[in-house]
């Protein structure tokens, strides 16, 4: 496996400051009012279990799984959710969290989805944002790194369902994606 990574982009111990720092931004943000915990499988679990250790406040976490964007170039099909089939946060403050912006699809359709279960209030947290020439179809709330636009694994993130436990973010070799090049 370390033979495949090419750079290591965010080191163990960057990650580490930044989830710390952004724990103690959002513990300051809600107070004493308490929120919903809602991570998108399987991406954000490593960050997700880092952050709550930093946030010593009343909370609840459901898990949350959507599909990936089927289509290819042309998407307007929205975000299919696969978990939970009925939702509970009608009149919750809810903390979506996932791995990495890109085209801010993913998130944008969660935030929809969750203000018409009639959530209280939607806010989102990503560790990783694309720094892309378009704007992404939402924003985060809160955001730990913004990198180049380039494929990245490692802490939670995959390729084809591996690399979820490096514990950097990484690049990875070309020929990993191109076997026979
Ligand atoms: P969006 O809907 O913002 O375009 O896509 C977000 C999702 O795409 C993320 O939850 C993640 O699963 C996937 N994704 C986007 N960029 C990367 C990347 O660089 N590496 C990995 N492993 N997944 C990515
Ligand atoms: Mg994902």
């Amino acid at each position: 496996m370390q033979d495949d990574i090419r750079d290591i982009l965010i080191d163990r111990y960057a990650i580490q400051a930044r989830v710390y720092k952004m724990a103690q931004q959002i513990a300051a943000d809600y107070g004493q009012r308490e929120f919903l915990l809602m991570p998108l499988l399987t991406g954000s679990i490593i960050f997700v279990a880092d952050l709550v250790r930093h946030l010593p406040v009343l909370m609840r976490i459901d898990v949350m799984a959507v599909s990936s964007y089927p289509g290819k170039a042309t998407t307007n099909q929205g975000t299919r959710i696969l978990y939970p089939t009925e939702f509970d946060v009608a009149g919750k403050h809810v903390l979506v969290i996932d791995d990495i912006l890109d085209s801010g699809r993913t998130l944008n359709s969660v935030r929809n989805l969750l203000a018409e279960q009639n959530a209280a209030s939607v806010k989102t947290c990503v560790l990783l944002k694309k720094r892309l020439p378009t704007a992404p179809a939402t924003e985060a709330d809160y955001l730990g790194f913004e990198i180049a636009d380039e494929f990245v694994v490692g802490y939670g993130l995959d390729y084809n369902g591996y690399y979820r436990n490096l514990p950097d973010i990484a690049i990875l070799h070309k020929r990993v994606f191109a076997p026979d090049a």
